[in-house]
């Protein structure tokens, strides 16, 4: 029996075409005409008018920043419950990140603690310029209760919309909600250009900043002249026609993982100890991942118990995020409450949710998870 993992790529069959395309136009470098349409088809899919391809989400968030303005002095509010990109990123332009927790019902960033944070840091003479709003295992933040507390305080949101490309909020897709918004096409997410990012937004002259950014920020002269500091973080062509490709079947895979998540509830809901992650009333999730949340009494096993019972059955599972207020590395940071995100931390697992699981393994990893009960 093959391995199970979390979230493979799942490839359609039109990758090989295009990328062999590609090589045949011998547009093998970080532009090209799949780049261009890429970013145009990828704009229309989200509603927002710009989009820049580049290296990785990452770079997109940190594109984000720099074109903002963020620089050294400056502080930047962050979901505590993330990947570690998404504070990364704040930290390379000199800025510092501070943290903020989760709410309970829908586990991104709370709006509340985020105004009580804005004002004790501004309080305490701190510069606080934006904030890094993360789009959680697919679901995104309330933000209409997000935008009041930033229009109040004037602080700018960056989207970090890498987990929820196809996720809708009222309505409109993912990825219009900030001012500015970063996407992701690692491996693991939903669509992949194997590694790459998409940095969108409605304001043309932030969009453009960032193109010319991205290719280490040359002056529009026939030699090599420079203003300002640049970096290499352009997608190559040969990956935006892998990308395309992807592309065409976002609303397949969205559907594929929400039919996973709704039969992971079906099958293991009312499970004494098990919770999943909920569904927040203002959007639809892409539902990513699909995570619970173990509670080892009334279960019987926690979470790591369940985890090594599907590893042995090498089938992957992870925790959540680990908290960012938790991480060593941020541990001097200002944080804003924590106790939510370091709870689910504890006993939240991500269960394989690749768009490809067929009803078999996801059967499997069901029966193995029910084994542990007491
Ligand atoms: C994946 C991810 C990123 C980073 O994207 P890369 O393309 O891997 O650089 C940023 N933020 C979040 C929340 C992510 O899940």
């Amino acid at each position: 029996m093959a391995r199970v993992y979390l979230s493979p790529p799942h490839v359609n069959g039109r990758e090989a075409e295009l990328v062999a395309e590609a090589i045949a136009s011998n547009w093998i470098a970080p532009l090209g005409p799949h780049v261009d349409a890429f970013e145009a088809e990828l704009a229309s899919v989200v509603g927002v008018e710009h989009a820049l391809a580049l290296s990785s989400g990452t770079a997109a968030l940190h594109l984000a920043l720099v074109v903002l303005g963020i620089g050294a002095g400056d502080e930047v509010a962050c979901s505590s419950l993330t990947f570690a990109a998404s504070a990364n990123a704040i930290t390379y332009t000199g800025a510092t990140p501070f943290f903020v927790d989760a709410d309970t019902e829908t586990w991104t960033m709370n709006s509340e603690l985020l105004d009580l944070a804005i004002s004790e840091r501004r309080a305490a003479g701190a510069l606080v310029r934006a904030i890094v709003a993360v789009d959680l295992y697919g679901q995104c933040c309330d933000y209409d209760a997000i935008r009041d507390v930033c229009d109040k305080h004037d602080v700018v949101v960056v989207q970090d919309a890498a987990e929820s490309l196809g996720a809708t909020y009222r309505g409109a897709p993912a990825g219009g909600q900030g001012v500015i918004a970063a996407f992701s096409f690692n491996g693991n997410k939903i669509i992949t250009t194997s590694g790459g990012g998409m940095l969108v937004s409605g304001n043309d002259r932030a969009i453009e900043h960032a193109r010319k950014l991205s290719t280490q920020a040359r002056e529009p002269v026939a030699h090599y002249e420079h203003q300002e500091i640049g970096f290499n973080y352009r997608m190559s062509n040969l990956l935006a026609a892998l990308g395309r490709a992807q592309l065409e079947s976002l609303p397949e895979r969205v559907a594929a993982r929400r039919r996973l998540r709704d039969r992971y509830l079906e099958l293991l809901d009312g499970t004494p100890g098990i919770a999943f992650m909920p569904e927040a009333p203002y959007g639809t999730t892409n539902a990513w991942l699909t995570c619970i949340v173990v509670d080892p009494e009334s279960f019987g096993a926690d979470r790591e118990g369940i985890r090594l019972a599907l590893e042995r059955e090498d089938i992957e599972s992870r925790p959540l995020w680990k908290p960012m207020h938790m991480q060593p590395i941020f541990a001097s940071h200002e944080r804003f409450g924590g106790d939510v995100s370091a709870r689910l931390f504890e006993r939240g697992l991500c269960l394989p949710t690749g768009s490809a699981l067929t009803d078999e393994d996801q059967d499997r990893v069901v029966a193995t998870i029910l084994a542990q009960r007491a």
